[in-house]
């Protein structure tokens, strides 16, 4: 397939955008040919043509720590007095509504996710999934309708204590199920891959977390939840003397190929043991804000070397909003302009957010318009009215792009939306069937927390 009439933002060592009649080979879901359009329509006249239209086209956007299973909070009420601090948000929204979900609930709520990242340009989504009544079996629900959506994805189960030691061994075996079928290299689960899922360090036994290490296999990174609130460092000094990241590397938790998402109450030790590790974090400012945890220290990380990258912990699928949050909320949290640069936004959420994701799919390239690099792309209509540079980009997206201009979506270079149109996913179809199990798990909800 050949993309023409595009502006190409590269993204990449060396961000470029070529603006004057350049064109793309793309062939077995990678960019095979950067070249002057012409000579590809002259070299390759048979080839099918997706025409950009003069729209720019650029690299997919990445998130790397959500929860589809969320959706259906949607709206949805909470009885009694509204929760007053992060333990009760957890406790009588999420704890409730996980609980609720229904094989159909887990199918639909990834559904409608899956339609709002491919209609803002989200091509890879890294999962975090919780059902305690749907475990067995609710990676592959999930696994298959991000294959029929077409989007790239790495999932894994929250293994927990909460509800008891079986379900918390429900939730390895789930883990380690998955991680097999992933390990088969199924070309139909080729945009597909696997993480360890663990919830959080408070809601882990020292048995389990000694368990998840000891059966997770080499290679294979965990994803957790690390020190969002304080509750999760009292809870670990209570237990074991240690803060989170301390405890949590006791048991082998911190592998190169890991995420820990939040840190929003690491201290300076923690930080330099992550860096160390060389284990990913993600940041999720809307979340951080939502649930009133408090900031994370995102630039002291980085300084310190920690590989950051940037989730949106189940807020929509619209990644600009979250690089837009992160580049307000560190600027008013210590009212320092200077905090929170562009560079620093794209260096998270485009080149981290990447690297992540190389890590995960086998040192795949991704994330940039280059030769070899996987064909994850989208067009988007944005018409500035100043100049626009390589070196002034970020700040383009910062201030002028919506995820309303996303016309196309491309995932290994296979179209899931052109000219604004969904192929792969029906989205009234969908909404209509989600509605009707949101109904169903909005009822269970309610009993659950009667
Ligand atoms: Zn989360």
């Amino acid at each position: 397939m050949l993309i023409i009439n595009g502006k190409l933002i590269t993204w990449g060592k060396e961000n470029k955008i070529l603006e004057d009649g350049w064109g793309l080979l793309i062939r077995d879901g990678v960019i095979k040919k950067i070249a002057p359009q012409k000579e590809l329509l002259t070299d390759y006249p048979e080839e099918e043509q997706l025409d950009a239209e003069g729209q720019y086209v650029m690299p997919g956007n990445i998130c790397a720590h959500t929860h589809f299973y969320g959706a259906f909070s949607r709206g949805l009420g909470i009885s009694g007095e509204p929760p007053a601090n992060f333990m009760q948000i957890l406790d009588k929204l999420w704890w409730h509504l996980d609980k609720a979900l229904d094989a159909e609930g887990v199918r639909y709520s990834a559904l409608v996710c899956l339609v709002d990242a491919i209609k803002h340009g989200t091509t890879t989504l890294i999962d975090h999934h919780a059902s305690p009544n749907v475990i067995d079996g609710s990676l592959d629900i999930i696994a298959d309708a991000v294959n029929e959506a077409g989007l790239r994805a790495s999932l894994c189960y929250e293994v927990t204590d909460r509800d008891g030691s079986d379900k918390a061994e429900q939730g390895i075996q789930e883990n380690l199920r998955f991680i097999r079928r992933i390990q088969k290299r199924d070309p139909n689960d080729a945009n597909l891959r696997a993480h360890f899922g663990l919830h959080a360090s408070l809601t882990l036994s020292d048995e389990t977390l000694e368990r998840s290490r000891e059966r997770c296999p080499d290679g294979i990174g965990f994803h957790i939840h690390a020190a969002e609130g304080l509750a999760d460092q009292e809870d670990s000094l209570e237990r074991s003397g240690l803060r989170v990241v301390h405890r949590l590397d006791q048991f082998g938790i911190l592998k190169p190929q890991s995420i820990l998402a939040h840190g929003v109450h690491f201290d300076d030790s923690e930080i330099e043991t992550l860096a160390q590790r060389g284990s990913w974090l993600t940041h999720q400012p809307r979340s951080n804000m939502n649930n009133t945890v408090g900031i994370a220290p995102i630039e002291k990380m980085l300084e310190k070397g920690v590989r950051v990258g940037l989730g949106n912990d189940g807020f929509s699928n619209t990644m600009w909003l979250e690089w837009k949050e992160a580049y307000l909320l560190h600027k008013i949290a210590h009212r320092d302009p200077q905090r929170m640069g562009g560079n620093m936004v794209i260096q998270i959420a485009v080149k981290n957010n990447s690297a992540l994701i190389s890590d995960v799919f086998d040192g795949l390239r991704i994330g940039e318009i280059s030769e070899g690099a996987a064909a994850d792309l989208i067009f988007v209509d944005y018409h500035p009215f100043t100049p626009l540079t390589s070196g002034n980009l970020p700040w383009h997206i910062l201030f002028g792009f919506q995820e309303s201009m996303v016309t196309a979506t491309i995932v290994s270079g296979k179209p899931l939306m052109f000219q604004g149109e969904l192929l792969t996913l029906d989205e009234e179809a969908i909404a209509k069937k989600a509605m009707e199990a949101s109904r169903r798990v909005w009822k269970r909800f309610g009993d659950i927390s009667a």
